[in-house]
């Protein structure tokens, strides 16, 4: 099977719908864009070793390249529509691309998305995915609009994904609670296969002031919204909505490897949005009719900077820090 085979293969399935003119196979797609609209662009790449592990499932995978460039659309209130796939492979096995593909093209399809063209190389596993969407003009959810007295609000529960994958890189005895295996399936399947949260994002448009997806945990992800917006906040720890081994983790003698899951552990694919009080109302509505917990989790203050009180009303000294790939 050489490249163009498997391409057409495991790549080149019908567009979602009529707005593909052109889709795999050309030189460059060519995409209708909705009068009125504005173009969203995002990208994001997953390398083996760094963002998953060599035996993931790759359904999984194929998932999770999209999940985290819709998750970057739901914050932004955009409509996903079109993808471009680079993939680095190691070998042109069927079965793991035919599954790759199966992962990915069923999530696109759930939400209407076309993979509209990509580049195959051979080389060590990453995928690159780079995802286009629309929204009216002007209606693009930002970091940069929060206001002083806006609450904090954040979807889900948070940490459930750092809390599986610390489970996984340390077995046995990391922590002093027992993880039930059935819970560690649910946490890894946060991991794994995460839900973006589209339609909160489109229903956030007007209601929210800023708004960003947490992907590199919530202490550092809020804190871009504060950068952007010139303010700070005050978050409850206590509020914070997570998984209940998370909970029983934090009131252990293993507290601060909990709250380093909760407050700065990647991958959750929330969103964390700030909104006037005015909106809480229409914002517990919103909860019920998507069936996804909003929680307010705090406030945004004039003072700049971030403070997190424990359960006791006391601000934590330290806060843990987030991931950075250039860290040295
Ligand atoms: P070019 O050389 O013109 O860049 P390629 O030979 O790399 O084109 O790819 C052929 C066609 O297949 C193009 O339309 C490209 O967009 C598409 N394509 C290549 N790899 C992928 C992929 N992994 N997923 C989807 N489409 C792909
Ligand atoms: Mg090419």
């Amino acid at each position: 099977m050489n490249e163009f085979e498997l391409i057409r293969r495991f790549f080149n399935r019908p567009p979602a719908d009529g707005t593909v003119r052109l889709g795999v196979g050309d030189d460059a797609a060519v995409v209708t864009v909705t009068p009125g609209h504005e173009l969203l662009l995002a990208i994001d790449t997953m390398v083996e070793g760094r963002h998953f592990f060599a035996d993931v499932s790759p359904a999984a995978l194929g998932h999770k390249i999209l999940a985290v460039n819709l998750s970057d659309m739901a914050a932004m209130g955009a409509v996903p529509r079109w993808a471009l796939l680079s993939g680095s492979l190691p070998d042109n096995d069927p079965d793991w691309l035919a599954a790759f593909g199966d992962g990915l093209f069923a999530l696109a399809a759930r939400y209407g998305v076309s993979l509209v063209g990509g580049d195959t190389v051979r080389g060590a596993r990453s995928f690159t995915l780079a995802i286009a969407g629309e929204a009216p003009i002007g209606s693009a959810l930002t970091r940069a609009n929060a206001q002083p007295n806006d609450d904090v609000w954040v979807s889900g529960t948070l940490g459930d994904a750092a809390l599986a994958l610390a489970a996984m890189q340390h077995p046995a005895t990391q922590y002093r609670i027992e993880i039930e295996p059935a819970t560690l399936t649910a946490l890894r399947k946060r991991l794994e296969m995460p839900e973006p949260r589209v339609a909160l994002g489109l229903k956030l448009r007007g209601l929210a002031h800023a708004a960003l997806d947490i992907s590199d945990g919530l202490i550092g992800d809020l804190g871009h919204i504060l950068n952007a917006s010139g303010v700070g906040a005050e978050i409850e720890l206590a509020r914070v909505p997570c998984h209940p081994a998370l909970k029983a983790l934090l009131n252990s003698a293993d507290r601060a490897s909990a709250l380093h899951c909760l407050l700065a552990g990647g991958d959750d694919y929330e969103l964390c949005f700030t909104a006037s009080p005015v909106a809480r109302a229409a914002l517990a509505d919103l909860s019920r009719g998507l069936m996804l917990p909003l929680t307010r989790i705090g406030v945004i203050t004039t003072q700049p900077g971030l403070i997190v009180f424990d359960e006791q009303r006391q601000p934590l000294p330290t806060l843990p820090a987030a991931y950075n790939h250039f860290l040295e």
